[in-house]
């Protein structure tokens, strides 16, 4: 008997709990729908203030954006962490074509970050087509004297797009470093975009240790562009290209991150961070690469405000800066958390645009995993399937608490390359209802990992 009323007990409360659960999440998604603001703060961010490269007036004008609108929700803190950021700057829009006998045939290109200007009247040189770092390293001295042309097109058969970006990467990334050491002059990558379209994609690149005389200048080709350059080779081997770039790189500058933080009521010590980065390139206004992860972050600060929810553990935003082109936001944030000797709990980051969320990938061991899966019956009804093993964020990816969950949110992954870092990440290509619900499922993951705690 005594027994039964025991189990009845425990039966009931569990019951209770999961309605309460079921209840909490209701209440954030039809906030989120129907009253957030993450949507008209994107719309400043990105028509208001536009891109937002570290060191740039964007940049500066973002920080000071957040912080207000975040002082704006009542939150128990908001201040701005230094860090100093490298400034680099395209100059004059880049011009490049195909010099094929006589005629030319403009393409659009987009210099890589931190790449070094051409000189003034520009480069020309032929051009030789390679489709990975070891076939350049294979070629060795060949590659002397001509631009290397790297077009490995982005995988079409993998789900995940960002396996694909993944996998073709290394060219934008180390192109350059490679194809320097055996003497080239410069080289252009096919942009990582799946679709053919005339943007160039920006991206960072790395001359690695070579020595500042060997740099040599590096641009993005749109993919139509890689498409047609390459048609043009096959028909004439000794065409040659121009490129012309006036792209300068400065000493660091002074910047910050974006901090606002909910005091936790139960385990103030512990902390839970959510966030995205507030930096972008240059071309478009970043409003999908991440203008939409730091809205959603501070819509997260936002909804548990006006639901009254009241966290049992430190909610802390942090708009991260420089994710881009050095992750010096994310190391400093690290770097100063662990002279604090900070306890992280859980890190949440979206950065992988603002489309419909399908899911989280979750950085942490078995236990906690199965902790995530266990709440799959509450995100069911909002179309959040996937509860899975995988990487999280590259600003949260230095933090290194000895027991920490870390989550990135996955949105549907197909539209997002043909955006990423190109002149049409712009407000038009967001869409008002993707972004809600992404900062919707958000919430409700740190609701529960706040409510429930890690194990
Ligand atoms: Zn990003």
């Amino acid at each position: 008997m005594k027994k039964n009323i025991v189990f009845c007990f425990l039966f009931t409360s569990v019951i209770y709990s999961q309605n309460a659960d079921q209840q909490m999440l209701k209440e954030i998604y039809n906030y989120s729908l129907t009253q957030s603001k993450c949507y008209s703060w994107l719309d400043d961010l990105s028509n208001k203030i536009g891109s937002r490269l570290s060191g740039s007036v964007g940049a500066e004008k973002a920080v000071i954006y957040t912080k207000q609108q975040l002082e704006m929700l009542g939150l128990d803190k908001v201040y701005l962490q230094e860090v100093m950021v490298p400034k680099w700057v395209r100059g004059e829009k880049e011009t490049a074509y195909i010099l094929d006998k006589k005629n030319k045939i403009n393409v659009p290109i987009c210099a890589l970050g931190g790449s070094i200007a051409t000189d003034k009247k520009g480069l020309t040189a032929e051009v030789i087509e390679v489709h990975s770092l070891k076939e350049v390293e294979e070629l060795g001295e060949k590659v002397k004297g001509k631009i290397v042309f790297y077009n490995r097109p982005m995988e079409s058969f993998n789900v995940d797009a960002f396996k694909s970006y993944g996998n073709a990467a290394d060219q934008r990334h180390s192109g350059a470093k490679i194809a320097a050491k055996y003497g080239a002059v410069g080289t252009i990558v096919r942009s990582l975009n799946l679709r053919l379209d005339d943007f160039p994609h920006a991206g960072a690149q790395s001359y690695g240790d070579l020595q500042k005389s060997q740099y040599i200048p590096t641009a993005a080709i749109s993919t139509n562009g890689a498409e047609l350059l390459s048609k043009k080779l096959k028909e004439n081997g000794n065409l040659k290209f121009y490129m012309k770039m006036s792209c300068q790189s400065f000493d660091d500058v002074l910047s910050y991150n974006v901090i606002g933080e909910i005091t936790g009521s139960e385990h103030p010590e512990k902390i839970m961070v959510v966030g995205g980065h507030l930096d972008s390139w240059d071309l478009g206004d970043g409003s999908h690469d991440d203008g939409a992860g730091v809205v959603q972050s501070m819509e997260v600060a936002e909804m548990f405000k006006k639901l009254n929810y009241k966290p049992k553990n430190t909610i802390r935003i942090v708009l991260f800066m420089n994710e881009e082109n050095g992750v010096r936001g994310g190391k400093e944030y690290e770097k100063q958390s662990k002279s604090k000797s900070e306890n992280h709990i859980f890190a949440l980051e979206s950065d992988e645009g603002g489309f419909t969320p399908r899911g989280f990938s979750f950085e942490c061991d078995e236990a906690n995993l199965q902790k995530a899966n266990s709440w799959k019956y509450l995100f069911e009804p909002y179309l959040i399937e996937n509860l899975i093993k995988g990487g999280s964020g590259v600003d949260i990816g230095p933090l290194t608490s000895a027991k920490i969950v870390k989550a990135g949110l996955n949105p549907d992954s197909q539209r997002y390359f043909d955006y990423h870092h190109a002149g049409n990440d712009r407000f038009d290509a967001i869409n008002k209802r993707e972004l809600e619900l992404g900062a919707a499922a958000m919430a409700s993951l740190v609701f529960l990992f706040d409510k429930y705690g890690i194990d």
